[in-house]
């Protein structure tokens, strides 16, 4: 899912991380076959009091609103709505453009606090919450309300975030954000589209995608993609990577191995493609791998 940001607060590129990844897995789970884009607009509590005054009226400041675009039928939402999402297909973002979010960093920073876990998290949920409108749910009536929660818990708990705490990101979660991290793959070289999903230990996610380049030689494989911004951003545990492609199984190069090793020599390495899925413990792409342990 394609978020197309506005951040009128500066906030750690963490919080941006999550959301991506909780925005994918939200169309994975809601089982939009169409890409999709939303806006997100990260704002202080004096911009969301203001949005909230003028549009619905309640002069005070929230947590999120959500201005969908789409119009759905009764007790339709986008994964059931059919070709129905095309009438909000927009031509510039090459997507079906799902209406706006915009989120008080304040309010996040305030309720993470309450709830005892982190801002990223908190700020996770607030979208996850918003996307829901986003794609049809309400509560507004108490069954309304029951579908709406249970989309939230399916996203949430499949991405390892709930507000009480961590849940477990399965193999075909990683899978699926692999999947959505290969959308956004610049390879109009060589047209081999490859997504990577890279499961922590702490439970956090990095999606990454290959990154082509004029030069060829300065092209970035989508597994280290994901290596170097869980590490960039303090991460270098690692326990499962997930890699995505079509056309042929997309096991590692050899230089994604090395990286991988360097890091984490124990770590699963899952595979998917249309052939199907696969799995292999780095150990038997890698045997007898050269890494740290060899110049202690
Ligand atoms: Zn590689």
């Amino acid at each position: 899912m394609k978020l197309i940001w506005t951040l009128d607060v500066p906030v750690e590129p963490v919080w941006t991380a999550l959301m991506q990844c909780a925005a994918d897995y939200a169309c994975v789970c809601e089982g939009i076959s169409r890409p999709c884009a939303a806006a997100v607009r990260l704002c202080d509590d004096a911009a969301i009091r203001e949005l909230n005054a003028a549009h619905r009226g309640i002069d005070r400041s929230t947590d999120v609103l959500s201005f969908p675009l789409m119009d759905y039928a009764p007790g339709q939402t986008a994964g059931t709505c059919g070709n129905a999402l095309a009438e909000i297909y927009d031509d510039e973002v090459n997507a079906c453009m799902l209406g706006d979010l915009v989120i008080s960093t304040g309010h996040v920073t305030a309720q993470a606090e309450e709830y005892g876990h982190s801002v990223q998290r908190e700020a996770a949920y607030l979208l996850v919450h918003g996307l829901c409108h986003l794609f049809g749910y309400d509560h507004i009536d108490p069954e309304d309300q029951r579908r709406m929660r249970a989309m939230e818990e399916k996203i949430l708990g499949g991405i390892g975030i709930t507000r009480d705490g961590d849940g477990t990101v399965s193999d075909e979660t990683l899978r699926a954000l692999a999947r959505s991290a290969r959308e956004r793959s610049y390879s109009p070289y060589s047209r081999y589209a490859v997504g990577a999903a890279l499961l922590c230990a702490d439970g956090r996610v990095f999606q990454g995608c290959n990154v082509e380049n004029a030069s060829y030689g300065a092209t970035m494989c989508a597994e280290r993609t994901a290596v170097f911004k869980a590490v960039s951003e303090g991460e270098a545990e690692f326990t499962a990577i997930a890699i995505a492609a079509q056309g042929s199984a997309p096991w590692p190069c050899g230089l994604c191995r090395q990286v991988l090793n360097e890091f984490a020599p124990d770590i699963r390495v899952l595979i998917t493609w249309e052939g199907g899925d696969d799995e292999a413990p780095l150990s038997a792409l890698l045997p007898h791998g050269f890494g740290p342990k060899d110049l202690l």
